[in-house]
């Protein structure tokens, strides 16, 4: 863990969760993530997998898809990742391929996380780039989102029953654009 960085961590993890509110407004299972550069937020993404029926659309993906677009390249040195979530092995894996320097996550992933929690991937010398991983950042409020996201939904149904896109419950509200 890296202490000179715990107050910028928090900011850019704030960014982060409101990028996570977006996709519990969506009726997404509310992960987000910002890619900072040089201090700078230079991509943004929530989990839009229902949405856009795409396993791999989750919130790192598309901010790491969209922060290519912006350096022009698939290099992301120099950037960082915070998402509120412990990243799965996919997004482990494209952080990896994009040579990010850092990855920063809120809340650990018991079922999923490949930053120690599931499998560790992160922290290993064989691959040819190694990202720097820091966790636990804000973790109780990147948790809180994915709670109410999943107590909404147990109170309107389950997961599998609802319509891809519908809102989890009277809580989240959406444009007119959503519906
Ligand atoms: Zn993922």
């Amino acid at each position: 863990m890296e202490n000179d960085h715990h107050g910028t961590d928090e900011k850019f993890m704030q960014d982060a969760l409101k990028e996570a509110w977006r996709a519990a407004e969506k009726g997404e299972v509310p992960v987000g993530a910002v890619i900072v550069r040089e201090g700078r937020i230079i991509a943004r993404g929530h989990n839009l997998r229902e949405r856009l029926g795409d396993p791999t659309a989750h919130a790192e993906m598309l901010a790491m898809r969209d922060a290519a677009q912006v350096v022009g390249g698939w290099r992301l040195n120099g950037c960082t990742l915070y998402v509120t979530m412990e990243p799965c092995p996919m997004c482990a894996g494209a952080a990896i391929q994009a040579r990010l320097d850092r990855i920063v996550y809120g809340a650990a992933d018991p079922k999923a996380g490949a930053a120690g929690s599931c499998v560790d991937l992160l922290s290993r010398d064989c691959f040819n780039h190694r990202v720097a991983v820091t966790g636990g950042v804000l973790a109780g409020k990147c948790a809180f989102v994915v709670q109410e996201f999943f107590r909404k939904l147990r109170a309107t149904g389950t997961e599998q029953d609802r319509e891809p896109g519908k809102l989890p419950g009277r809580g989240c509200h959406a444009g007119p654009d959503l519906i």
